[in-house]
């Protein structure tokens, strides 16, 4: 929303009649600027600052959907330069190139690879979203089978990628309904493909050898109707791509370009033959500002980590990730299995109670509330003290849930014990390790004698 508040006012009609359910105009005006109430909520604008408004208050950066259903990936609507002044929102979207070049095996091989990847991280699915379909054969034939091969046996949203317009479309037909990007869409070829990408519906990739020629293609674009584009500036290197990918950004988000007011594509397979650097290159433009990368590789030992990675860049650093407060039961633990206590921030949970499971021992695993905070942190607050804690234990009933009357608590946490033991009155306070990785050792010695 880059319109505030007193901008929009001087729109307005100024008759404060409240038909929009508002006192004033002026109010009116003030949570429009805040997304509180929509345009439509006033009846009495004109088309035309109607119109005016709405791209006036357009996000800089256009939101793009490719693919349909539920592995349709949003792209883009990113609001700010660097993440800690604020978020990013939409994840840039991770494409396998497939070649039509390659051998049958090779491409079953590829396309297993990705359907069996199976990541998690903190609870989370981390997944490939693309495929990146690339006409390099010369045969349209053998083209429009690759894309029909991956339409018919995969869910994958699609990118189809020829220098060849024939083929280009001729595929894109064949998979419209999954609404696949259809790259390259430039300056010599857009005229062609104009009416075929309106016909269809689907997200044009627009490539320029420079940004001024980008400019050139999408105003041409959106002129003649086309609204959802992907932008790539044919970075050849690391440094030319983040330094494109930082100017498209800063444009549209700083000078208000609406040209360039679009996601952006990046393709770090082409960019080295080495698989380290493609890694590297993909690395840094998850980092900046990569709406998708395209890659080559489906080794786990390539992807795991830039899966995290992206992960990582598309987590809100305002809000910790959290899990929710609760005696969780692992295994099915009864009145002599263990008791342990930890805080809701998702990393501690999920590395103990994985330790947890390692040792298949059955325990119960206290989760309190400490707004995502971890141990020490939420021990200084107040929200993981003695007096925290035993309230959660008389909320749960845990005096009820065992006989032994013994507490685990994170080992960090040893100026908890003098507290606990105040509060707890006649529990045990037990110190676990230090390490979640040391749980299984000390639940299956030191738990057991
Ligand atoms: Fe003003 Fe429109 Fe609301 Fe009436 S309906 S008060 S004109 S904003």
């Amino acid at each position: 929303m880059a319109l505030k508040g007193a901008a929009i006012m001087k729109k307005l009609p100024k008759t404060n009649c409240k038909d929009c359910g508002l006192a004033t105009c002026f109010a009116f005006a003030m949570k429009l600027a805040t997304g509180g109430v929509k345009l439509d909520d006033c009846p009495h604008l004109s088309v035309e600052v109607k119109e005016e408004l709405d791209a006036a208050m357009a996000p800089p950066i256009k939101l793009v959907t490719i693919g349909s259903g539920a592995n349709a990936l949003a792209i883009g609507e990113e609001e700010v330069m660097f993440r800690h002044e604020k978020t990013f929102f939409n994840e840039t979207g991770i494409a396998i190139l497939i070649s039509d070049k390659e051998s049958e095996s090779d491409i079953e091989e590829k396309i297993r690879n990705i359907k069996e990847l199976d990541f998690e991280r903190i609870g989370q699915k981390l997944n490939i979203n693309l495929l990146a379909l690339s006409f390099e054969s010369g045969d349209k034939a053998k083209f429009e089978a690759l894309v029909k091969n991956a339409y018919e046996t995969t869910d994958f949203t699609l990118i189809l990628i020829s220098e060849n317009t024939d083929a280009l479309f001729s595929s894109a037909f064949l998979c419209a309904d999954r609404k696949p990007l259809v790259y390259p869409i430039t300056k010599e070829n857009m005229s062609s493909a104009i009416p075929k990408l309106k016909e269809l519906g689907v997200p044009a990739g627009v490539k320029g050898g420079s940004i001024e020629e980008i400019i050139s293609v999408t105003s041409e674009l959106k002129d003649a109707g086309i609204e959802e584009m992907v932008l790539d500036p044919g970075s050849k290197d690391i440094l030319a791509g983040i330094t494109d990918q930082t100017l498209i950004r800063r444009s549209a988000l700083k000078k208000g370009l609406r040209s360039l007011g679009y996601p952006t594509i990046a393709f770090p397979c082409f960019m080295y033959q080495d698989s380290f650097k493609e890694a590297l290159a993909a690395s840094a433009l998850i980092t900046k500002y990569a709406g998708i990368v395209v890659l080559s590789h489906t080794d786990p030992w390539f992807l795991f980590p830039l899966l995290v990675h992206r992960f990582n860049i598309y987590t809100d650093p305002r809000r910790p990730m959290t899990v929710d407060e609760k005696v969780y039961e692992i295994g099915n633990p009864d009145k002599n299995s263990p008791v342990l206590i930890s805080t809701n921030y998702a990393l501690d949970y999920f590395i103990v109670s994985a330790a947890i499971e390692e040792t298949n021992m059955p325990a119960y695993l206290c989760i309190k509330d400490t707004e995502g905070l971890g141990v020490m942190a939420s021990w200084t607050s107040g929200k993981f003290n003695g007096e925290a804690i035993a309230e959660f234990f008389a909320k749960y009933g845990m005096e009820d849930k065992v006989k032994h009357k013994k507490l685990i608590i994170p080992g960090v946490a040893k100026k908890l014990v003098a507290e606990l033991e105040e509060e707890l009155t006649g529990w045990e306070i037990i110190l676990g390790p230090l390490e979640g990785s040391d749980i299984p050792k000390f639940l299956s010695e030191e738990w057991k004698k």
